[in-house]
């Protein structure tokens, strides 16, 4: 996958985690698909104080924004670090069967 980032954007990008950066380029709305998707093609920038991603939508090939910082984008995070707190207490609580 080809990525490219302002300095400024790139110093934003890599401090978040591994499956920070997965989720934002696996959950991006695609206005043509009319669904989530994923992108690739990644061009990273600051834009009004906020990471622009745009790049491509992995499906059909479209273009494709991602916002992060937004208060829309902050709620969609949480939900996601919340969503991946239960998952993890589930799977520390399920025994596991051979
Ligand atoms: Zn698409």
């Amino acid at each position: 996958m080809q990525c490219g980032f302002t300095p400024s954007a790139k110093k934003i990008w890599e401090s978040y985690t591994e499956d920070v950066r997965a989720w934002l380029l696996n959950n991006v709305w695609c206005s043509h698909c009319r669904e989530i998707s994923a992108m690739d093609a990644v061009f990273g920038k600051i834009e009004s104080g906020l990471l622009m991603l745009r790049g491509r939508c992995t499906r059909c090939g479209g273009n494709v924004v991602r916002v992060t910082g937004t208060p829309k984008a902050r709620f969609l995070f949480y939900k996601f670090l919340v969503n991946r707190k239960i998952k993890d207490l589930l799977e520390a609580h399920t025994p596991k069967f051979p």
